[in-house]
């Protein structure tokens, strides 16, 4: 009897992770100083942390993340709105 099991990983080259270390990829710039990495080969990701240390993207990281990018997003607008006003004064 055959049985068909579809996997998202390739168990292969999570095989493959565990012997030679993962390749990570940035895959996202949150911050200038958090950024979000993904393994090329059994995409796992990671994420800075507070700390700057490298941890797992879990679903509570993501949010973190995501906040942090739209507060970043917002200060840099606001920074350039600032500097228009100031060479228009
Ligand atoms: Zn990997």
């Amino acid at each position: 009897m055959k049985t068909s099991t579809i996997t998202k990983t390739n168990p292969v080259s999570k095989f493959y992770c565990n012997i030679f270390g993962h390749q990570y990829d940035v895959s996202k710039l949150v911050t200038k100083h958090v950024k979000e990495y993904t393994c090329k080969c059994c995409k796992k990701q990671l994420t800075t942390n507070g700390n700057g240390r490298l941890t797992e993207l879990t679903p509570k990281f993501q949010e973190i993340n995501s906040i942090l990018e739209y507060i970043h997003t917002k200060r840099k607008s606001r920074v350039e709105q600032k500097m228009y006003t100031t060479t228009a004064a």
